[in-house]
């Protein structure tokens, strides 16, 4: 695990915030502070921020460990401790803290640039802050906790041997169909061991969130949460609107890609198996045999890119901020994780040498450049910024790095990685439309069994169904909803990564235009993080903020021009 470098101005080295009562003191004594020069004010902010980043680092670091090994149990009671006890200590000071911020008679000398945002998001939470949601806020940590450690202790016997989820999918890529339908029905049938549980899980989660909205004064979830979430650039009918552009445009696409499959893999019927398999029967791709080449590959894709953004990589592999296999007892998915007091980032992933884990590796370290670059900014809270903008970092790279996988392979092999990066930008529009639509369903229903969300789940499956038949499966695509983390972790963070989606394919488009110019525009928008609006903050990567149909329309059309060159 990675090193805490202390880069504190304002606090000692040895100020510890997991000693809870000198945290609490220190809040107390922040917000009793009374300033009598301006001066003295914006010292305040600053050191608030510090102590906010040092919180934050604590946490993080928590996580990662606690994702990296769900089975130790020291790491369990210290998350616990810092969700249940630090949390909820911190809450209410925190929000007398942003008051005491916002109403100070120095607020309108400070400037508005480096500021905006941080104004903008204190009266927010001010106004949403209920004293009662902080008991709900830890009950829900708690219980995705819970998620978690179910999804990783999962392991599947197949052929004898034992599997975690993420290991047994690269039979999936197999040619052999008879393989992976086993391969398919070994997963489902250790699954559904967990779907009560996960289901229990679910339904309290959903409760809590709704008794939170109702607490704020809101008549739904749904409503809270976009504001919780800071959304001000877009608004609910937006979203509505962008499902049904990715339904009009994206859609067919992928319904015409399915018939291809289905003509060239010679089947009668397209069953949920034979979905990732090589359209051309080829063997899997193996895009490397040890972690170092994993690494080493995607430190040359981004040297030849910038080479700031190789040096980037390279500094984190060296410092330990990587962990990257796949393990018994580690959490599924893989995350970036910001470091803002070390000013590092900690890459998690679960490689399984797959074409998957260069993606993955390519978009979370388009994160961590995003947040280096953007460790710039003077103030803490405006690195990084909301997933409307960092995944625009992120899966911009998953494009950028198409040329550079010639580190990874040749010939035919090199044109069918290119191939699968281009499909795996496309691919998620649907889903995430779907998963998107499916939140905003649920939560503005607040009455809900789980089978009523098994149902809309279903309804959705088909509303959306791209040709895949599910015949004769038990269950169907019924508790497919179990299997997204983010329903979990962080509801309503779904279709933002649409919205980004198509900033990345801007991002794309400029660097197919000019390689230079592009790059530079990508990498001028890196340092920004979140310190303005969302539009603002487009701009600086030289793209726009307009997911309306006649923007999205094109965007995607080039997509898919690019993609039928291979
Ligand atoms: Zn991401």
């Amino acid at each position: 695990m990675f090193k805490t470098v202390k880069n504190r101005s304002y606090y000692p080295n040895d100020f510890n915030v997991l000693d809870i009562d000198l945290l609490k003191k220190e809040l107390n004594s922040l917000q009793q502070f009374e300033f009598t020069s301006f001066d003295e004010y914006e010292k305040w902010i600053y050191k608030v921020d510090e102590l906010m980043a040092i919180c934050e680092e604590e946490y993080a670091r928590c996580y990662a460990e606690s994702t990296c090994d769900t089975e130790n149990k020291d790491i369990q009671e210290k998350f616990h401790f810092i969700s249940n006890e630090i949390f909820p200590m911190i809450a209410p000071l925190s929000n007398e803290i942003d008051k005491k911020f916002i109403n100070s008679k120095y607020l309108s000398k400070l400037n508005k640039n480096e500021f905006q945002i941080k104004i903008r998001d204190n009266k927010n939470s001010i106004e949403l802050f209920r004293k009662e949601n902080v008991v709900i806020d830890t009950e829900l940590m708690n219980l995705n906790q819970e998620y978690q450690k179910t999804m990783g202790s999962i392991m599947i016997k197949f052929e004898g041997k034992e599997y975690t989820p993420q290991q047994l999918d690269k039979f999936l890529l197999d040619n052999n169909r008879e393989l992976r339908e086993n391969v398919f029905y070994a997963q489902r049938k250790r699954f559904k061991k967990e779907h009560n549980k996960i289901s229990e899980i679910f339904i309290k989660m959903f409760n809590l969130r709704n008794k939170a909205a109702k607490n704020a004064g809101y008549d739904n979830y749904r409503d809270f949460r976009l504001k919780e979430l800071g959304i001000f650039d877009y608004t609910a009918e937006d979203c509505y609107g962008l499902h049904k552009s990715i339904k009009e445009f994206v859609l067919p696409l992928k319904k015409d890609m399915s018939e291809e499959r289905k003509k060239k893999l010679d089947l009668d019927k397209l069953r949920p198996w034979d979905m990732q398999v090589d359209i051309d029967q080829k063997p899997p791709l193996k895009p490397y045999k040890t972690t170092k080449d994993l690494v080493d590959g995607v430190a040359n894709i981004f040297y030849d890119l910038k080479p700031l953004f190789g040096d980037n990589l390279k500094y984190l592999n060296e410092n330990n901020f990587f962990d990257l296999d796949s393990r018994k007892g580690k959490a599924p998915g893989g995350y970036m994780m910001p470091l803002k007091e070390t000013g590092a980032a900690f890459i998690f992933m679960n490689g399984a040498n797959k074409h998957d884990d260069v993606i993955t590796m390519l978009h979370e370290g388009g994160h961590a450049l995003h947040f280096l670059q953007s460790k710039k900014l003077k103030l803490k809270q405006n690195q990084m910024g909301p997933s409307e903008i960092s995944e625009v970092a992120s899966m911009s790279m998953e494009l950028l790095g198409i040329e550079g996988l010639k580190y990874f392979y040749k010939g035919d092999d090199l044109n069918r990685a290119k191939k699968n990066n281009l499909e795996r930008m496309l691919d998620p529009f649907p889903p995430i439309a779907k998963c998107d639509s499916f939140q905003h369903f649920i939560y503005t229903n607040s009455d809900l069994s789980i089978d009523d969300i098994c149902d809309h789940w279903e309804q959705l499956n088909d509303e959306w169904s791209t040709g895949i038949d599910w015949g004769g499966i038990e269950d169907k695509t019924r508790f497919g909803w179990q299997h997204v983390g983010h329903f979990f972790f962080s509801p309503f963070y779904m279709l933002d990564y649409a919205i980004a989606g198509l900033g990345a394919l801007q991002v794309y488009k400029n660097y197919l235009e000019n390689k230079n110019e592009g790059i530079n525009q990508y990498f001028n928008g890196l340092h920004y993080g979140g310190s303005k609006p969302l539009p603002e903050l487009f701009n600086q990567f030289g793209i726009k903020f307009d997911f309306s149909p006649k923007s999205v329309e094109p965007l995607i059309k080039s997509l898919y021009k690019e993609y039928s060159k291979y």
